[in-house]
């Protein structure tokens, strides 16, 4: 796990400001920041154990200006979840991921965006987005597919753990020339993850720089 530079006094504060200006009293959501490779939600409102939580990723919160857009987001969606009754509380439970952008929502994105500015609150992450570089190191295996008589191109597959079931397939795959290396580079977390009973891979594309940089990592092996 990466230490993470956030300063809970900058979240506190933010979450105060966002209750006050959507009018929210009580005693606000459950913060969390968390660390999962390769997800593509900054921000996400989940309902567990009776409480609303935000989850903020670790490389949303390096940068003060993106840590409010996101929190703002969230606390948008934390608004319109409160407004729930009983029963669609029970559904959420459900195992909700992003809550979804119905009327509501964007009725309490405009409280937020009347005073933050135009589009403050959108549907999604947007470019002004900077974002904190992953610092944390997860396994990768480089491999050669065939993928025809004499052609063959450069692929990738990564996980965040070693596990007995990972290392089956780690093992079968070096056995036939991959290599295994340890990496923070985030273009690998756009790839195949390795699963247990799955054999899907990522191939790079044909004079990339990453397959570039693969080959180079293969060349190890021979
Ligand atoms: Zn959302």
């Amino acid at each position: 796990m990466t230490a993470t530079p956030v300063d809970p006094e900058l979240v506190v504060g933010l979450i105060d400001k966002y209750m006050r200006m959507l009018g929210l009293h009580g005693e606000g959501p459950v913060v969390e920041v968390r660390d999962n490779l390769g997800s593509r939600w900054l921000g996400r409102t989940t309902y567990k154990g009776g409480r609303i939580w935000i989850e903020i990723q670790a490389r949303a919160i390096s940068n003060p200006a993106t840590l409010e857009k996101v929190l703002a987001h969230e606390m948008v969606h934390y608004a319109d979840m409160s407004t729930l009754d009983g029963n669609q509380i029970t559904l959420l439970k459900f195992g909700i991921g992003d809550f979804e952008h119905g009327a509501k929502f964007w009725e309490l994105a405009e409280i937020v965006n009347r005073e933050m500015g135009d589009g403050y609150v959108g549907e999604k992450s947007d470019p002004s987005y900077e974002l904190g570089e992953n610092t944390r190191p997860f396994f990768v295996v480089a491999e050669r597919v065939q993928v025809g008589r004499d052609r063959y191109r450069v692929g990738w597959r990564w996980s965040a753990k070693r596990t007995p079931a990972i290392d089956a397939i780690i093992d079968e795959l070096v056995a036939k020339g991959a290599v295994l290396f340890e990496s923070t580079d985030e273009r690998f977390l756009g790839g195949t993850k390795m699963r247990k009973g799955e054999y899907g891979r990522s191939l790079c594309r044909e004079g990339s720089k990453l397959e570039a940089d693969l080959e180079e990592i293969l060349k190890t092996a021979e």
